[in-house]
């Protein structure tokens, strides 16, 4: 039995993924990129004000993750600032929370397979799939 996988959760994609500042010709505009996991870390934690738990707990990370994840992403937000540059939001390892489904068995929440009904089995306790309760 593998191990369970792990999904960090982000409530939907941004909006807007490229910031760019006036002004700067392009050939010696320098470019920074935050992942939209570490944007979600930063949303919930600078702009909802919730606490790294909360944050650990609503993305389904542990909370040394959430710490990481926010230290990477205040550090490109202030070099972008500080020095102009333009930044895009683009990768990372996450799984979008409208797409989730819960297992019964376990009630662990995973990602919900791309134009499927439900998985075969569980990714956390690898029982056959029951009826899940859709987000
Ligand atoms: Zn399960």
């Amino acid at each position: 039995m593998g191990r369970p996988r792990k999904y960090r959760w982000v409530e939907a994609e941004p909006g807007v993924t490229f910031f760019k500042p006036q002004g700067i010709p392009l050939r010696v505009l320098e470019h920074t990129v935050i992942t939209v996991d570490e944007l979600e870390a930063l949303r919930l934690a600078d702009y909802l004000e919730l606490t790294q738990e909360e944050v650990a707990r609503k993305m389904q990370v542990s909370r040394p993750t959430v710490t990481r994840m926010l230290a990477r992403a205040r550090k490109v937000v202030a070099d972008a600032l500080v020095h102009g540059k333009a930044i895009r939001i683009e990768g990372g390892d996450y799984h979008l929370g409208s797409q989730k489904i819960r297992c019964a068995a376990c009630g662990q929440w995973q990602p919900a397979l791309e134009g499927k009904a439900t998985p075969k089995v569980c990714d956390s306790c690898q029982d056959p799939w029951h009826d899940p309760d859709k987000m």
